[in-house]
């Protein structure tokens, strides 16, 4: 799997088939826990559009900026909703994010991690910081729209995300986001559309 997020805390795996169903429920947290990096790719695609500045290079890689109060600058409000403004060009550890899909079993009971999807078998948890977890026996939509579209990601390189995001983002018609800039504390406007 590409990239390191780095963690403030211990991961808490769950294995799939112990959760009913998942949905972000737009809390925001995570977009605080964790620092992002980012590829090459993401770097060049992301920094054509809302600019460069938003990027620090430490560690011999590229990481996205959180503001002082340890959000991602790209997290902004919408109601009591925190969205991304990056919906359509996510980075790849968060479009992935409570998920982690693996070749090999991780932790815990395999048979219970052991996922067998429509193009690929192998194991699969979940995050069990992310609030928006129902535990229970798996639901239909869960383990053939939701788990296969992380699968998707991760094995198949699938960008679009529907299952694998909040609703209210998808709900949402703007297309002027708000940024803060951390570079010099202004707040900036920036196309939204024409992200890829
Ligand atoms: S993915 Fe989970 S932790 Fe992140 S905003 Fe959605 S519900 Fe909250
Ligand atoms: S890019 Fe979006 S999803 Fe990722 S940490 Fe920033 S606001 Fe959150």
């Amino acid at each position: 799997m590409r990239g390191s997020v780095k963690q403030l805390y211990e991961p808490r795996s769950v294995p799939w088939s112990q959760v009913h169903s998942w949905t972000c429920n737009g809390c925001g947290e995570c977009c605080k826990w964790f620092t992002i990096p980012i590829s090459t790719y993401e770097y060049a695609k992301i920094g054509q559009v809302v600019g460069f500045r938003m990027f620090e290079f430490r560690e011999g890689g590229v990481w996205l900026k959180k503001r002082p109060d340890s959000r991602c600058v790209f997290a902004f409000c919408r109601g009591n909703l925190w969205l991304c403004g990056l919906q359509n060009s996510k980075p790849y550890p968060c479009r992935m994010w409570p998920f982690k899909i693996s070749n090999q079993p991780l932790y815990g009971r395999r048979d219970w991690a052991r996922y067998e999807g429509s193009s690929w078998t192998g194991y699969v948890y979940v995050d069990s910081r992310c609030p928006g977890i129902v535990y229970g026996r798996p639901s239909l939509t869960y383990t053939t729209k939701v788990v296969e579209e992380f699968v998707h990601m991760a094995i198949g390189g699938r960008r679009h995300q529907y299952y694998s995001t909040s609703r209210e983002a998808l709900s949402q018609t703007w297309n002027r986001i708000q940024l803060v800039d951390t570079g010099n504390s202004r707040s900036g406007l920036f196309r939204h559309q024409g992200m890829i």
